[in-house]
């Protein structure tokens, strides 16, 4: 069993329940927002009420994301995951015996909290767990649990949307807490991060975790020794710095890899791509999909598509590398975002009903169908792309000893563009239309200049090895081609010293000392 609960695979899924949590709060509007149980109950809320309301979320998971920073370095990444789940259930339960606007509010500001600590944490955790070779899959598993989570969520309420009563929306709010109680239940199983038991002083419980996670157990085990020795030496070499503070974070040499893993995450936001998964009903409005059921079935497929084109990305994210994905996830969403906008604009037209204003094409099928591909497109060049590598990028590039605390930064601003996008959309949905857009393709256009001339590539290099990689004076987009790691050629090393040592020593005596 002990050796179940040491699985790499097994303990960087179950971590990704933190995950399914963030799907699950993503969604939990989007199916909601366009029945007329939810509008009638909230007293018909205009679009900035609404906005206001989805954004509540992610408000309270930028405060999350910014508490974890401190909190995963004291009470450990594990513990911070119980008290994400902790906190996510009691949300859940204030959102489902919602009483009214105020109180759907708090509920959502509380669930928030839970998922901005989650958010931050659960890649941290996974990557200091994971080997190199698999740890952009190991993270990225966290972005699959998000887009499955978003995707039952979304069903659920694509099920209750038949129902009508308040059971229509109170039940996905409810069933939501299942995923949170099993987290808070079931990580108590899981060992504590080596690195943050390394950090703390926990030396042997540190070195006896990785053995279980690489080796069976077995602590002399070369790479153990190998990866153990390089974590030694980074917490040796953290041990010759000034204090830790948040101020470092703003200065050399640590700056430019806080203000990389902050804008990455803040692109990510302005990709668009929660236009599509908080407010998709009002994008196929405007495609001309008047049937509620019908707009429901058919944004149903986006999350399906989302799902399904995470898998190639977690398969071979450590293959491809990071750059490659970012790089052509963000010129595909420039294009198809240009598009959408493009044939809304040329084939749709406004239409007035009291106080608002709605933009759609009428009339024009092959308009109507093409801007529905085009959105699927969207979301599936996000989910090979962006979705994936901003959490593994964002969680891998900083030294241990600010990795929290930075981490905590970049999931921040995530969370902070995520709310003011939530907020925005709507109202600029209705006031400049398809235009909306051409100013989130714009957003992709600049972000892929962006990682071009400014983020190396990362893939297969331990943690421990990003200091060399960013101080080096490589243009990042000649990052690809550089030497084999560090870790590869002491485990070598090691294996041969260990060969070398078991060969019976009456032959020519020429063993190597290393
Ligand atoms: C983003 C979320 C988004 C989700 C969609 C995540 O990487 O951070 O904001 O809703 O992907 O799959």
């Amino acid at each position: 069993m002990t050796k179940f609960f040491n699985n790499v695979y097994v303990l960087g899924a179950f971590a990704t329940l933190g995950g399914m949590l963030f799907g699950f709060d993503i969604s939990s509007m989007s199916g909601a927002v366009g029945t007329e149980t939810y509008r009638a109950y909230f007293g018909y809320p205009s679009s900035s009420l609404q906005g206001g309301i989805v954004a509540a979320m992610p408000a309270g998971s930028f405060a999350g994301a910014l508490l974890a920073g401190k909190l995963g370095d004291v009470i450990s990444r594990k513990r911070t995951i119980q008290l994400a789940s902790a906190i996510w259930v009691v949300g859940s339960i204030l959102q489902c015996a919602t009483n009214g606007v105020p109180m759907l509010i708090a509920g959502r500001i509380i669930n928030g909290v839970a998922v901005g600590l989650a958010s931050m944490i659960v890649p941290v955790y996974q990557g200091e767990i994971a080997p190199k070779e698999i740890r952009g899959r190991i993270v990225s598993l966290q972005q699959w649990a998000i887009t499955i989570g978003i995707m039952i969520q979304y069903f659920i309420q694509y099920g209750c949307s038949f129902i009508h009563s308040t059971a229509s929306f109170r039940i996905p709010w409810g069933v939501q807490m299942v995923p949170g109680l099993l987290l808070l239940v079931g990580i108590s199983f899981f060992p504590y991060s080596p690195r943050w038991l390394a950090d703390k002083g926990r030396m042997e419980e540190a070195l006896q975790v990785l053995a279980d996670l690489r080796a069976d157990g077995d602590i002399n085990d070369p790479a153990v020794q190998a990866e153990f020795k390089e974590i030694e030496d980074a917490i040796a070499f953290d041990k010759t710095q000034a204090a830790r503070s948040y101020g470092e974070l703003f200065r050399k040499p640590a700056a430019r890899r806080v203000f990389l893993g902050c804008t990455l995450q803040s692109w990510s936001q302005l990709t668009g791509m929660n236009v599509a998964m908080y407010y998709i009903v009002y994008i196929f409005q405007g495609a001309g999909i008047t049937d509620q059921n019908a707009n429901l079935r058919a944004s149903s497929i986006q999350y399906v598509l989302n799902v399904l084109f995470t898998i190639p990305a977690i398969l071979y994210m450590d293959r491809w590398g990071r750059r490659p994905l970012l790089l052509i996830g963000s010129s595909l969403m420039a294009l198809w975002l240009f598009l959408i906008g493009g044939l809304m604009g040329a084939y749709g037209s406004a239409d007035k009903s009291g106080t608002t204003t709605t933009w759609s094409i009428k009339n024009n099928d092959v308009a109507s169908y093409a801007t529905i591909v085009c959105s699927y497109l969207f979301v599936c060049s996000f989910a090979i792309s962006w979705g994936p590598c901003s959490w593994t990028y964002a969680s891998e590039i900083y030294p241990l000893r600010i990795r929290a605390k930075a981490v905590s930064l970049s999931t921040a601003s995530n969370w902070a563009f995520n709310f003011a996008l939530a907020y925005a959309v709507p109202p600029l949905l209705e006031h400049i239309q398809y235009r909306t857009y051409f100013i989130f393709a714009a957003f992709c256009v600049a972000m892929t200049i962006h990682i071009f001339f400014m983020f190396p590539e990362t893939k297969g290099r331990t943690l421990e090895e990003m200091d060399e990689l960013f101080n080096s004076d490589i243009p990042p987009w000649k990052t690809r081609s550089q030497p084999a790691s560090h870790l590869d050629q002491d485990i070598e090393a090691r294996k041969h010293k260990i060969e070398q040592s078991e060969k019976p020593t009456s032959g020519s005596g020429d063993k190597h000392e290393i």
